[in-house]
């Protein structure tokens, strides 16, 4: 059923403390935990508790889960002090596009300076 825990999933298993990691913000909805292979000085997966594979999947089947992602990565950007400076927020999507972990998840990157086109 959609949103239900994944045996197999490495997200599902931090969500539920089975594996792991640091975390720097949790709500009834969403967990926030430091990526374990850092590409900036901020970098941080914002995740639903619930299992959805993909941002678009997660967006077309529980859209105020979608926000509530959205808002959390705002919410660290200001609480690690990358706000004012500029951040990325990223779901790469599919394995062509760098996606590893089938579970959501928003990347929010920041603490550099970022290209644009991204690499
Ligand atoms: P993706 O490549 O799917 O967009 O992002 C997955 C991210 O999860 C990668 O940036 C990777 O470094 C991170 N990651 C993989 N395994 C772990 C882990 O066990 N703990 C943490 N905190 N991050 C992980
Ligand atoms: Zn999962």
């Amino acid at each position: 059923m959609a949103g239900e825990p994944q045996a197999d999933c490495l997200f599902c298993k931090i969500v539920a403390g089975s594996v792991p990691a640091t975390v720097v913000r949790e709500t009834e909805t969403t967990v926030a935990f430091r990526d374990i292979n850092p590409q900036a000085p901020t970098h941080v997966l914002v995740i639903p508790k619930a299992h959805y594979p993909d941002a678009a999947s997660l967006a077309a089947r529980a859209p105020q889960l979608a926000a509530d992602v959205l808002r959390e990565a705002g919410e660290v950007a200001t609480e690690d002090k990358v706000a004012g400076s500029g951040y990325r927020i990223v779901f790469n999507t599919g394995a062509g596009a760098g996606q590893t972990v089938f579970h959501a998840h928003a990347h929010v990157l920041g603490g550099r300076g970022f290209e644009w086109p991204p690499g």
